[in-house]
């Protein structure tokens, strides 16, 4: 479908006078005083698990590669971000380890002058990839993985490698990243009991934990069946499993970060669902096929590839993306409420 662009509905006219009024060029802004220093780009949107809350097993009805951004329209773009003060990447998709160039697209982001790049994988190729991405250049890796039981595994990826994972995982510790995290789906049932055994996790291993609230990104599979188990019910289990633990600084993204006294690592807790941090958002997310989306919650995207592929200039562009997050909506829920879901899974939108 193509999406709004041009920004026909009227009070988004309204706001975009204003918008060319204030911003000509600097850091990119909104109009609720928020600043975006980081950018989240998906590479692909192909992925070699099946995740039950990210797409069904058929997999999705994945975009031709000839509609995707290429690599050099990706450092094109990331070129300009950094000159509009953006400072740290993660780069996502789909699995970005799939992607033919994932190696040098660290190493153009480390020329560039980005501050922090950082990847989100699943973890199956981290083994054989882990080493060039440190040498490239890569400062962090959040590996995704909902439990450590082999059955459980199959269940929720629908497929084997389990131990490929955990060797990612124990390979990208002992690079010594300057930050290794673990993404945990959090969900009822299938591994809300498990949460000890990654708190555990953290007691040698300098590692934070981060538990995720489970999100509406998934044509709705596993959405409505009951699955969801919310933030502050996570603290509860944590603050019951481990009534010593204390709160250490949150960063803004995780609602609260823990430690348990004498452990190596941390844990954390997403409120991804129930949205509590929405006034503190600093991301800007890029989709495989280009489009800007000022909120993940947001249905509205901006189509940075047409005008890439319209010819437009750095300058052009650079207005392109300040005007997509001049439009971002207050918070999640508000960006809910200008419509329905347009994408059909999070490995469209990188998470
Ligand atoms: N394939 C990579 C991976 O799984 O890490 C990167 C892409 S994946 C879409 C990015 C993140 O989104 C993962 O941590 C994944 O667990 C999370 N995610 C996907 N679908 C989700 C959902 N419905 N609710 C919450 N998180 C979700
Ligand atoms: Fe693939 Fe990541 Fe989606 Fe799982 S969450 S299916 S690993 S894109």
């Amino acid at each position: 479908m193509e999406r709004d662009t041009d920004l026909v509905r009227p009070t988004k006219i309204l706001k975009l006078k204003s918008f060319s009024s204030i911003h000509n060029g600097g850091m990119i802004k909104d109009q609720y005083g928020r600043t975006f220093d980081y950018v989240r780009i998906a590479v692909n949107e192909r992925c070699n698990l099946r995740c039950v809350y990210c797409m069904p097993e058929e997999g999705i009805n994945f975009m031709p590669q000839k509609d995707l951004l290429t690599t050099d329209e990706i450092n094109r773009l990331i070129s300009i971000l950094v000159k509009s003060g953006v400072k740290k990447i993660r780069f996502t998709g789909g699995e970005p380890l799939l992607h033919k160039d994932i190696v040098s697209l660290v190493n153009f982001s480390a020329n560039a002058g980005v501050k922090s790049i950082h990847l989100t994988t699943n973890g199956l190729l981290l083994g054989k990839m882990a080493k060039p991405l440190y040498e490239a250049g890569l400062n962090g890796i959040n590996i995704s993985l909902d439990t450590l039981d082999h059955k459980k595994f199959e269940e929720i990826t629908r497929r084997k490698g389990l131990e490929k994972v955990i060797d990612g995982l124990n390979l990208a510790l002992s690079l010594e990243f300057p930050s290794v995290k673990m993404n945990i789906v959090f969900m009822r049932d299938f591994n809300h009991r498990e949460i000890g055994d990654f708190v555990e996790l953290t007691r040698e291993k300098p590692l934070t934990v981060r538990f995720i609230e489970l999100m509406p990104f998934d044509a709705h599979q596993i959405w409505k069946t009951g699955k969801f188990f919310g933030a502050e019910l996570i603290e509860k289990e944590i603050r019951q499993l481990y009534p010593n633990v204390r709160t250490d600084n949150g960063s803004a993204t995780e609602h609260h970060i823990f430690k348990v006294p004498g452990y190596a690592g941390k844990v954390g807790i997403i409120p991804a669902f129930t949205r509590s941090l929405c006034g503190k958002c600093n991301r800007i997310r890029v989709t495989a096929d280009g489009k800007i989306r000022n909120c993940l919650y947001s249905d509205d995207e901006f189509d940075l590839r047409q005008l890439i592929k319209n010819g437009a200039s750095d300058k052009d562009i650079g207005k392109g993306i300040r005007r997509a997050m001049w439009m971002k909506p207050e918070d999640g829920w508000a960006a809910q409420r200008l419509g329905d879901q347009g994408r059909e899974s999070m490995t469209q939108i990188g998470g």
